[in-house]
């Protein structure tokens, strides 16, 4: 307990799930003066953002990229104490190595210059795509980046009259790695909140921040440290089977010391609210609701190499083939030779083996930086429900629930953003002052950090 802090008559908050949700509401909560008990079920922290031990190998489930524009994350990490190093900032590029690639920067100026430059000085795209784009996020500004009535992106795109080319190499890439949704199914509102809050934004919201530490140790890990100096209390392997109300608390199937709660914030998976809420009849539309939305999957190969890769950025884009991202792994902090190559969303990569995907990928690397070292490992590690489908109108939850006192978390929950790393942290932050301000509680600075 931190001195001159008591807990007495502070209100009982669970928080069920250690993703990054679970624990940017229980910071949240802890900065207000609420008891936290978190409960991870799994031994690992991080849910779908953590590190993945095999053979003695420390990878990540996924390759993750956070932008400039992710605020909440970027203050958290703060909050927790974690370095602005471990994240290795570079100014947005797209770029395809390769006879038929190109390379787009954005300048280091303020928006729309850093843009508008970037496109100007662009290699391998022709006027009549730099014109597209700019035709695209000319129409979106006008529009006050509103999409109304929501559609998919490939109409946005469509009505635009983008060029093929711009087509492949910008915006279906972008688009799935931000929504993980393809283009004919994936919404143009959600998609033009992440352009307005990155591409037209200030030239610093667009830079891609990469972790160079494991997604665990990124957050999850200083955030339930941070948590245990301070008296709360931190489970792993601790799965919580089902939520019960008793008058206006809750206790909860699982938990070993049998506590009445005074809140609960339900910060799991959206595929594994159902379960917890099964109890609680006045939450079974909400349960149906949530259990209602789709998925997509993401596939992370990781391959390491007896040497380095000619890579000309940390992070390249593939084409023509299965892989879509290539990220130089060395180049950010990790051993030489280990490369991650991402594929976001459904694709023709499913109805292959996985010999055959890791064959295809070598041939796609090497097609992009010619001959490649010796292959030592691979390993292809696929999340089949990574993100919800981000299609146009999603009726997405709120963080309030018809049961005062039961709150939800999570990266499905209502935002303008795509089911991303910023919008589970902005959704425990809301959770976690909604909680506080019910209790007449605000955030205090316990270490004095803004
Ligand atoms: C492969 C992959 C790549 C991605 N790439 C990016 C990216 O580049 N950029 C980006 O911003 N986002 C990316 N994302 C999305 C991002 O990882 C998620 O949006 C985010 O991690 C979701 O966090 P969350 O806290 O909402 O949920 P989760 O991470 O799912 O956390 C929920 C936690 O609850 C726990 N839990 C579940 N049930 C129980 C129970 N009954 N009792 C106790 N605990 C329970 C789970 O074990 C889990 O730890 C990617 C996701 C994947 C899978």
């Amino acid at each position: 307990m931190i001195p001159g802090f008591s807990s007495a008559g502070a209100p009982q908050v669970a928080v069920i799930g250690g993703g990054y949700a679970g624990f940017a509401a229980a910071v949240t909560l802890a900065r207000g003066g609420a008891r936290i008990t978190l409960f991870e079920a799994s031994r690992t922290l991080g849910g779908r953002a953590r590190v993945v031990e095999k053979d003695d190998h420390r990878i990540d489930n996924g390759q993750h990229i956070l932008l400039g524009a992710y605020a909440e994350t970027l203050r958290m990490l703060r909050l927790v104490g974690v370095r602005p190093s471990v994240l290795e900032t570079r100014r947005l590029a797209l770029a395809y190595p390769g006879p038929d690639g190109c390379l787009l920067r954005a300048a280091p100026l303020p928006a729309p210059l850093h843009l508008a430059i970037g496109l100007l000085r662009a290699r391998g795209l022709g006027w009549a795509d730099k014109r597209a784009m700019l035709r695209l996020m000319g129409r979106l500004k006008r529009d006050g980046f509103r999409v109304a009535p929501d559609r998919p992106v490939a109409d946005l795109l469509a009505d635009t009259a983008q060029t093929t080319r711009i087509t492949r190499l910008v915006w279906e890439p972008l688009c799935v790695a931000a929504l993980n949704t393809p283009v004919a199914s994936a919404s143009a509102q959600v998609f033009a909140n992440v352009l307005r809050d990155s591409l037209a934004a200030g030239a610093s919201a667009s830079d891609l921040l990469l972790p160079k530490v494991d997604l665990s140790e990124l957050f999850p890990v200083p955030a339930s440290r941070w948590l245990a100096m301070r008296g709360h209390t931190v489970r792993t392997a601790e799965p919580i089977k089902a939520i019960h109300a008793e008058g206006d608390r809750f206790h909860l199937d699982g938990d070993p010391w049998g506590t009445r709660y005074d809140h609960v914030v339900v910060a799991t998976a959206p595929y594994h609210v159902a379960p917890l809420l099964e109890p609680l009849p006045a939450l079974a539309p909400l349960a149906q609701r949530i259990a209602a939305l789709a998925h997509e999957p993401i596939a992370t190969a990781w391959l390491a190499f007896d040497g380095p890769l000619a890579f000309p950025e940390p992070m390249i884009g593939l084409t023509g083939g299965y892989g879509q991202w290539a990220f130089d792994r060395a180049a950010l902090g990790g051993p030489p030779g280990l490369v991650a190559v991402v594929i976001s969303a459904s694709g023709a990569h499913q109805a292959i083996s996985k010999d055959a995907l890791e064959f295809a990928l070598l041939g796609e690397l090497q097609a992009a930086l010619g001959p490649l070292p010796t292959l030592k490992r691979a390993q292809i590690i696929t999340e089949k429900r990574a993100t919800f489908a981000c299609t146009p109108g999603l009726d997405r939850p709120g963080c309030a629930t018809p049961l005062p006192g039961l709150w939800l978390a999570g990266d499905y929950v209502a935002s303008d953003y795509p089911a991303t790393l910023e919008a589970a942290v902005q959704s425990g932050v809301i959770a976690g002052r909604s909680i506080l301000k019910r209790c007449g509680l605000r955030e205090q600075n316990l270490l004095g950090i803004a």
